[in-house]
């Protein structure tokens, strides 16, 4: 199937094949045709999935271009308003569709200039309810789109949307579109939609299979060491480390500028500009590193994320189902790295569960790995390198002094040095650890069971086995860590060797 199948109008047919898109998405392929029919939808589906064009493809085909606003989208947070937007501008505008962005912390002015220029626009719902109250714009548009409507709910926003929809004539098309359906977003949809169709994707489609999930078992201590080690490991070209906190991120962004790594925080207690900064300079390139928390990056829209960190497991699975959606997008392959300790293997097993999809337990590299990682990434650096005139130059000059070996090896010393690797040999559990920690679970389990505890006995089970951890048999740090087994380890020359330290 092809976009062309949707006989969409030849103005927005370019505007998608301009923007590359060729084969629908699951979501897409599902809801287009039901939308186009006139019929209030409800959308389930993760980030990721291409909800926005969805539903912005078939409104805009459907819109009749006449004064007015004729589509209002309504949105969680100001960082979205302006990712849909773009994106609803780029299929609208061979269409004439102009888009206003409203969100609050912008001058009101420019706000009602730009709605008054525009038919479709894309809101936060406290500025839009402001608006609407304080009587600065009258709407009656034909199509109104509520985008993550659980994250709305989750910041709180149920009573704004209940509102808004008291301002707008019920002659209208509704679309809701929500990652997740708890009950109070169905109640919603039963409030404010007419006979809507559900539309679910399903998590096997959901889920990625481009991205490759990995988790690495540390001690809490190790936490920071490993993050480094893994992304000297890894290199990535562009990446979301997510955090718990905005303390975290803090303190975790000023620790990888120091190591050298171009980073910036993202959070909810900068200003809106700082943040529009940052995310500008990421999705340019000019930032390598995101540090993250939840909140600030909900479904931003980065292309070209290659990886995503997890310093922290998130407390759920679907906020884990978001965080790794960041990378992976739009086709391209993505690799999620999760740190964990052996407390939050319950997580684990949970977001297995959740997703159905399947994470690898891994050993954090050692550092010879990683200098093996590097010299090669070096090596073919120095093949594919042209040779320029000031090279030889150089050359020529030191040739006065040194014979050709001689300067052959001093500047190779000078790239090695690049390939230093800080931190201890090895850092977190060995394969035979990680395994041992995971039967040690079980065998908790069952345990408690055979004891003929309820499960209301069972959050008890869960915190002995987490003490058990910490005991002598499944091998600590000491014991176990180095027995083998490591990413790496065995292709050198033996273990605890000169490398040490
Ligand atoms: P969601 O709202 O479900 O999180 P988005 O609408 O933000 O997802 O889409 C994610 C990315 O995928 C965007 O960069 C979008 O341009 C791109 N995209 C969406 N649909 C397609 C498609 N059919 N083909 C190629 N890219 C797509
Ligand atoms: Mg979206």
């Amino acid at each position: 199937m092809t976009f062309k199948d949707f006989n969409f109008k030849a103005n927005l047919q370019n505007s998608i094949d301009e923007a590359g898109f060729k084969e629908p998405s699951p979501i897409q392929k599902d809801a287009i045709p039901v939308i186009l029919n006139g019929k209030d939808i409800v959308g389930q589906a993760q980030t990721g999935t291409g909800k926005t064009a969805a539903f912005g493809l078939p409104i805009i085909n459907m819109m009749k271009g006449n004064s007015g606003v004729e589509a209002v989208v309504i949105v969680p947070t100001r960082e979205l308003a302006m990712q849909v937007s773009d994106e609803l501008f780029r299929f609208g505008k061979s269409s004439g569709m102009n888009t206003a962005t409203v969100y609050g912390g912008q001058s009101y002015n420019m706000q009602l200039r730009n709605i008054d220029r525009s038919s479709i626009i894309v809101a936060t719902p406290g500025r839009l309810i402001d608006l609407l109250k304080g009587k600065k714009i009258t709407i009656s548009p034909s199509f109104v789109v509520l985008d993550e409507a659980d994250e709305m709910l989750d910041m709180g926003f149920l009573d704004d949307i209940k509102e808004i929809f008291t301002y707008i004539p019920k002659e209208r098309q509704t679309l809701l579109f929500s990652a997740t359906m708890p009950q109070a977003i169905k109640k919603l949809a039963q409030n404010i939609l007419v006979e809507p169709e559900f539309i679910t994707i399903t998590k096997s489609e959901v889920t990625n299979s481009k991205i490759s999930q990995s988790f690495y078992v540390v001690d809490e201590y190790e936490r920071d060491d490993a993050l480094i080690r893994l992304y000297d490991f890894k290199d990535p070209e562009k990446s979301i480390i997510f955090c718990r906190t905005k303390k975290e991120v803090d303190r975790l962004s000023t620790y990888l500028v120091s190591q050298g790594h171009s980073a910036k925080g993202l959070h909810g207690d900068m200003e809106q500009r700082q943040r529009e900064e940052v995310i500008k300079s990421f999705k340019k390139g000019s930032l390598d590193v995101l540090i993250a928390t939840d909140v600030a990056a909900r479904g931003l829209d980065v292309n070209d994320v290659s990886h995503v960190f997890n310093y922290h497991l998130p407390f759920d699975s679907e906020s884990y189902v978001h965080r790794i959606g960041r990378t992976g997008r739009a086709g391209k392959e993505g690799t999620a790295v999760s740190i964990v300790t052996p407390h939050e293997f319950r997580m684990i097993q949970k977001i297995q569960k959740t997703t159905g999809g399947k994470m690898e337990a891994k050993v954090v590299p050692n550092i010879n790995s990683v200098k093996v990682k590097k010299t090669d990434s070096l090596r073919s650096k120095i093949s594919e390198q042209k040779v320029y005139d000031s090279g030889i130059d150089l050359v020529e000059s030191l040739k006065e002094e040194y014979d050709l070996s001689t300067i052959a090896h001093k500047l190779a010393s000078i790239l090695t040095n690049e390939t230093y690797v800080k931190g201890n040999n090895y850092i977190g559990k060995s394969q035979n650890d990680i395994q041992r920690l995971f039967e040690r679970l079980k065998d908790d389990r069952g345990d408690r069971d055979s004891r003929g505890r309820g499960r209301g006995g069972y959050r008890g089970g869960n915190r002995n086995s987490r003490g058990g951890n910490r005991g002598g048999r499944s091998g600590g740090r000491t014991g176990g860590n180095r027995d083998g087994n490591r990413e790496g380890n065995r292709s050198s020359s033996g273990r605890r060797d000169s490398r040490r330290g």
